[in-house]
């Protein structure tokens, strides 16, 4: 896969009219409707600035949420124009459709300097469908394509791939820094590269683990997917969480980590409870002991000395997934241990979007890391070494 993308700074914008894929998927409040985080809308304000400074105007487009081609009046993308405004300070034209003649009217009347956000372009069925006439539609709307959206980059959808197939594509700002960062830290990373991966399922992160252990120095197994790893081993987890269809997988991969002489860590204790609720009595096991009325919710003490340890002699650190139930106090040390130990290295230290980035926010810890990504999904299959389809259309450099 070829990073080396030309980004939204390689083009002279002058006067153009710029259509920027946005991830304006912002998290909305089930009873109010409204948005419960802006972040994602921030996260894309340099690249609206820098191309409105450069004399060109802005066609702003995203999906939200999962209307499956129905107009949905509360996953309407209106709301998001207003915060956008207010976070510009200028204002944003609103059209209501996303192809239709409200977009194409305002589009064609849009000067330089100004913003125009068209509706959530999945209320057309045809965007997931990655459909040529709809891309061909959207991009008649600009003169040039623009992605920042990192979140969908691993969708082929029309907005994300089929339209650069009708206008020259490029990486917008904040887009360039995932492909910078991410993309050097698996092809030239500062080494040792020390990767660690938890959460719960260890069925989204197959490939994931396989392409990490042929890239990686060290890789740590935390959370719950470490422990269908240690009864792979042969070890007792009592009712701790595993996938019984990945035994074999999990000791494929402990072959090929011995093979290619990567470190492989999984934990050697375990903070375990019977129950998993705010009150629980928790108490600490070999992670390989753990007694059958009991499972593992954390890693242990022991454990997050030596991951924390492995972290500190690193040059480059990617995380990926939480090293326990981080959601009760109770199981969330573990996890606080390493997001501790990485704002405390010297070296590049990367985390992957979801759940590891909002402990990583929650602990005040979010601007003392080198990046953190933005798309979750997108950043699995970022570090899987796959081809991404809205990453491929765009110009090489
Ligand atoms: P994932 O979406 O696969 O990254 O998993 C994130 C979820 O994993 C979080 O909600 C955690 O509560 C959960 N998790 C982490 N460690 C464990 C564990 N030992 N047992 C059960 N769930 C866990």
């Amino acid at each position: 896969m070829n990073y080396n993308k030309r980004s939204v700074t390689d083009v002279d914008l002058h006067g153009k009219r710029v259509l920027l894929r946005c991830d304006f998927n912002v998290p909305l409040d089930p009873e109010t409707g409204r948005i419960t985080s802006d972040t994602r809308i921030r996260a894309t304000l340099p690249t609206i600035e820098y191309i409105l400074e450069q004399g060109a105007s802005v066609v702003a487009c995203s999906h939200l949420g999962k209307p499956k081609g129905v107009v949905k009046p509360e996953l309407s993308l209106e709301p998001v124009a207003v915060r956008l405004s207010a976070l510009l300070e200028r204002p944003v034209i609103f059209a209501k459709d996303a192809v239709g003649p409200d977009a194409q009217a305002k589009a064609a009347a849009l000067k330089p300097g100004e913003v125009l956000l068209l509706e959530n372009l999945r209320f057309d069925i045809r965007e997931e469908k990655n459909d040529p006439e709809f891309a061909r539609e959207l991009a008649y709307l600009g003169d040039v394509f623009v992605d920042d959206a990192f979140g969908t980059v691993h969708r082929a959808h029309a907005s994300t791939a089929g339209v650069a197939a009708y206008l020259p594509a490029y990486a917008g700002l904040l887009l360039e820094k995932e492909l910078s960062v991410m993309g050097k830290a698996l092809d030239v990373p500062s080494r040792p590269l020390v990767s660690i991966l938890g959460g719960a399922k260890i069925s989204d992160k197959l490939g994931v683990i396989s392409n990490l252990l042929d890239k990686a120095d060290t890789l740590l197994i935390g959370g719950g997917m470490a422990f269908t790893f240690i009864k792979a081993l042969g070890g007792s987890v009592g009712r701790s969480l595993i996938d019984e269809s990945k035994i074999d997988y999990c000791m494929d991969m402990i072959k090929k980590a011995l093979t290619k002489g990567t470190r492989f860590l999984l934990p050697i204790d375990a903070v375990a409870a019977k129950e998993i609720s705010a009150d629980a009595e928790w108490k600490i096991f070999p992670a390989d002991r753990i007694p059958d009325d009991y499972m593992g919710l954390d890693i242990g003490p022991e454990t997050r000395r030596l991951f924390a340890e492995a972290v500190s002699g690193a040059g480059t650190v990617i995380w990926n997934g939480p090293m326990g139930v981080f959601e009760y106090p109770a199981f969330a040390e573990g996890t606080a241990a390493v997001a501790k130990a990485m704002v405390e290295t010297e070296a590049v230290t990367i985390v992957g979007g979801g759940d590891s980035a909002s402990a990583l926010e929650h602990l005040g810890f979010a601007s003392r890391v080198t990046h953190v990504s933005t798309g979750g999904g997108a950043s699995l299959e970022f570090m899987e070494g796959k081809e991404l389809p809205g990453i491929a259309c765009l110009l090489d450099r």
